[in-house]
């Protein structure tokens, strides 16, 4: 055993671990995950667990179903929400491979950031990011069952008792920080029963583990309470969605290589060529980045949300944003138009991806926009040279289906699986009649 696994092995017995939860995560961005008792922790280790991936959404086909679970040691984790006195359940995110090849599977999304970043690395980078995820909390049924009638009514940055998901939010923020989370700040965001937790920067693989933690870490803890936790983008219509801004930064040398003290904007020439670059592929991304029918109902004026294509060094109507930064090691960039419906490890995949082909190809960084996007008009528009976002889900898959750097960034085999699922989801909707109609139409006409 590696010492790292190791010291997980110590630790399963010295906190009375029973049962090991190995994670990974299909390309939807679901997480999934078998039960292994402790005892096992050391096989896993040298040998790996297989399971059968045909199954999984997106995986593999029928006849080519056995896969490989390799966990990742420095992932390991109690979970709060499983720990008494003498027991407690681990989670370890895993690395899948192919039984055949012994290569790492090729339609796994952490082995395609993983891609990513050693592209980044070959050209010399390390890249950062911190994400911002937004969520809702509604109550229950009587059922269980979850309603959209928000816990409370408050609104941005509102105290209790208005605010009555403090004590939510302070029970997910202890279990987080239990999990090794390092929690910046908290607060109740826009939106009546919407929430937002920051925690900080990481290298973007430990990053999307984060994401896909939080995620579960924030349901099962709202659900103590009684409350349903949702990451879905737009689940009511005329108030604030929930986003999950992506901050990014690139280091070189362990210098920030996003810096620049002579720059306007404190942004370097590399950080400009990356921002090009993902507005140079945007409309691709976007397909990545807010994946689901409900996305593009979050993607309109008016909510803070982005649904032009330029960056700013100051409003959030753009889809890319230079926040402010206290030090030069805090340089960075903000994609403002992911949401947290998206599978992280290929949202911040693609997103590094167009990032780098901007570096690559030297793309030359179109001023900032400082004026509210959301006022132009058309001609306005055209003069400033804006496009807008695709505007639903299935221009967004257009959009994927033409731009082969992004389909690079997912490699083949996610690329296909995702525009398959995709397009039959967003069919699927076409065809749905929904309430919104029936309101309008069914004693009109
Ligand atoms: N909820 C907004 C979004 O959809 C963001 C609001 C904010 O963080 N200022 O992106
Ligand atoms: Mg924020
Ligand atoms: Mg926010
Ligand atoms: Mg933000």
């Amino acid at each position: 055993l590696s010492a790292e696994a190791q010291a997980v092995v110590d630790k399963i017995e010295a906190e009375n671990v029973d049962f090991l939860r190995l994670q990974f995560t299909d390309i939807l961005g679901t997480v999934k995950n078998v039960s292994i008792p402790a005892s096992q922790a050391e096989k896993a280790f040298t040998e790996g667990i297989y399971f059968d991936g045909s199954s999984i959404d997106g995986f593999v086909r029928i006849q080519e179903s056995d896969m490989r679970l390799e966990p990742d040691a420095s992932t390991f984790e109690i979970l709060p929400w499983r720990k008494t006195e003498e027991s407690a359940a681990g989670r370890l995110i895993c690395d899948v491979f192919n039984t055949s090849t012994g290569e790492p599977f090729s339609g796994d999304p952490r082995g395609v950031l993983k891609d990513a970043l050693e592209r980044a690395a070959d050209l010399g980078y390390d890249v950062n990011a911190a994400p911002e995820p937004e969520f809702f909390l509604f109550q229950e049924d009587e059922d269980g069952r979850a309603t959209t009638k928000t816990n409370d009514a408050g609104g941005y940055f509102d105290m209790a008792p208005k605010d009555l998901a403090s004590d939510v939010r302070r029970d997910i923020i202890f279990g987080l920080e239990s999990m090794g989370f390092d929690i910046e700040a908290s607060h109740h965001e826009v939106a009546e029963g919407q929430h937002e937790i920051n925690f900080t920067y990481d290298d973007a693989l430990a990053t999307a583990d984060n994401v896909a933690t939080f995620r579960s870490v924030v349901r099962a803890i709202a659900a103590e309470h009684d409350l349903h936790a949702t990451f879905m983008p737009k689940p009511i219509a005329k108030i604030n969605g929930s986003g999950m801004h992506t901050h990014i930064s690139l280091f070189k040398d362990g210098e920030n290589a996003f810096h620049d003290d002579d720059d306007e904007f404190d942004l370097s020439e590399t950080a400009k060529q990356f921002v090009a670059g993902i507005l140079e592929h945007a409309p691709a991304v976007t397909a990545v980045c807010d994946p689901t029918v409900n996305s593009y109902k979050r993607l309109v004026p008016g909510y803070e949300a982005p649904v032009y294509v330029a960056w700013s060094d100051r409003n959030r109507s753009a889809l890319i944003r230079k926040p402010a930064a206290r030090t030069p090691a805090a340089s960075r960039i903000e994609a403002r138009f992911p949401d947290p419906s998206c599978n992280p490890y290929l949202a911040f995949a693609a997103l590094i991806h167009a990032g780098l082909d901007g570096i690559e190809k030297g793309l030359e960084c179109p001023e900032p926009v400082r004026e509210n996007i959301y006022e132009f008009d058309e001609a306005k528009r055209e003069e400033y040279g804006i496009d807008v976002l695709p505007g639903n889900l299935g221009e967004a898959i257009d959009a994927l289906e033409e731009d082969e750097v992004i389909q690079d960034a997912l490699g083949e085999h996610v690329y296909e699986k995702f525009v398959e699922a995709k397009r039959s989801e967003y069919d699927d909707y076409r065809v749905a009649v929904s309430q919104w109609e029936l309101d309008r139409y069914l004693e009109k006409y």
